[in-house]
């Protein structure tokens, strides 16, 4: 097979979707392996350390894009649509649930596609969500505390207070993956934390591995209002696989908080559950101040720390990458289950049951 792998062009997307060790395991198969000049150079890796692992350096998108395989960090940006077309495997981070533009430049062009994110194991974990959610659940925090200052427009307070002056309070709210690494950090730091989830078995768990240092709570209207209110940094992390998030912290809660509060929506790249949060921000200008308080709404947060990102991503997606490669997509579908819900777009047709259903589409 012929694998494409370009530079990504989000804004500050440093990650790169296969690392020189990745490029070594599928050469040993007998691969060729396209990688655009620079494509690794933001994650530490240099065009020479791919021509030494074995791949065919190329300079244009284009020479990538005609590959068998291409694979991705992020999704095709408008100005990568004209790329797509009915030869195509598109292997990446898609998120189309909120994004019906590119589901139809998908469709139109009969790019088959399969999206990192819906992939599912049979006991519901989402294998190639989790390292992503792990980065950026602990980058919220630490962002937060940084908008959290004073220079920034922050209310200028620190998360963990000092001994004989109060600490700050974080609410987070979805206790999944991202939530309980936002968790971890939030409690490492000292703050007063509270994590609010719908499922109680979930809290239970998150009670077990934190112990008193968390207050969990059923997540109502009228719990998130309350908790709202008087936090310093709330952080969304609630996750419905292949759904458009729900918007579950309004407008009229945003107006409550605290001059300089801050709130992180971690969850934006399923469409966000702040209501007050009309836009993705991007790592150039990641937040907007609106009723006072800062909004964070970037949908490539792990891009930020894209050494520890790609090497986190390439753990997981090579296993999937050399399966794909080496038995070809039909082959693959019909030998892993949890690679068959990651199809997303196939010859014109929409395949994944959610995505359909968010957009109101025929399935
Ligand atoms: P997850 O499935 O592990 O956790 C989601 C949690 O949300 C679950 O515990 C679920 O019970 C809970 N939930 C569902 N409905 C809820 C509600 N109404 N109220 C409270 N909790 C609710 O998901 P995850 O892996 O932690 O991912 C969370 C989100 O973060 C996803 O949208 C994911 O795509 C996103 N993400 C964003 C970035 C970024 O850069 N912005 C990076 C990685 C992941």
């Amino acid at each position: 097979m012929i694998i494409g792998i370009p530079k990504e062009i989000k804004n500050h997307e440093n990650r790169v979707s296969l690392t020189p060790d990745g490029v070594k395991q599928l050469i040993s198969f007998n691969h060729l392996v396209l990688v655009e000049t620079l494509a690794g150079v933001g994650s530490g890796f240099l065009d020479t350390d791919y021509l030494d692992a074995g791949a065919t350096l190329v300079q244009t998108p284009e020479e990538i894009w005609s590959a068998e395989i291409v694979i991705k960090v992020k999704e095709p940006l408008t100005s990568e649509y004209h790329f797509l077309n009915d030869h195509l495997i598109l292997f990446t981070y898609l998120h189309l649930a909120p994004n019906p533009q590119l589901t139809k430049a998908l469709l139109d062009s009969g790019t088959t596609s399969l999206a990192y994110e819906t992939i599912q194991l049979n006991n519901k974990n989402l294998p190639l969500l989790i390292p992503m959610s792990e980065i950026a659940g602990r980058l919220s925090v630490q962002t937060g505390a940084h908008f959290l200052e004073e220079k920034p427009g922050g209310k200028g307070l620190l998360l963990s207070g000092v001994p004989g002056v109060a600490k700050g309070s974080i609410v987070i709210i979805g206790g999944g993956t991202a939530g309980a690494n936002a968790a971890q950090i939030a409690v490492g730091i000292g703050a007063n934390v509270t994590i609010l989830d719908i499922n109680p078995q979930r809290l239970a768990q998150l009670e077990n591995q934190f112990g008193t240092k968390i207050q969990t709570l059923i997540s109502t209207p009228q719990n998130i209002s309350k908790v709202v209110a008087t936090a310093d940094l709330v952080i969304g992390c609630v996750l419905i696989p292949g759904q458009t998030a729900p918007k579950l912290v309004t407008t009229d809660m945003v107006k409550n908080m605290t001059v300089g509060s801050v709130i992180i929506d971690v969850a934006i790249d399923q469409g966000g559950i702040f209501e007050s949060i009309d836009h993705t921000t991007t790592h150039d200008e990641p937040v907007y101040i609106k009723y006072g308080v800062q909004h964070y709404a970037v949908a490539n947060m792990p891009g930020a720390v894209p050494k520890t990102a790609t090497n986190a991503l390439a753990n997981v997606t090579l296993p999937y990458i050399l399966q794909l490669a080496n038995l070809g997509l039909n082959a693959s579908l019909h030998a892993n289950e949890a690679l068959l819900k990651g199809l997303n777009t196939y010859q014109h047709h929409l395949t994944n049951l959610d995505v359909a259903t968010s957009q109101g589409h025929d399935y």
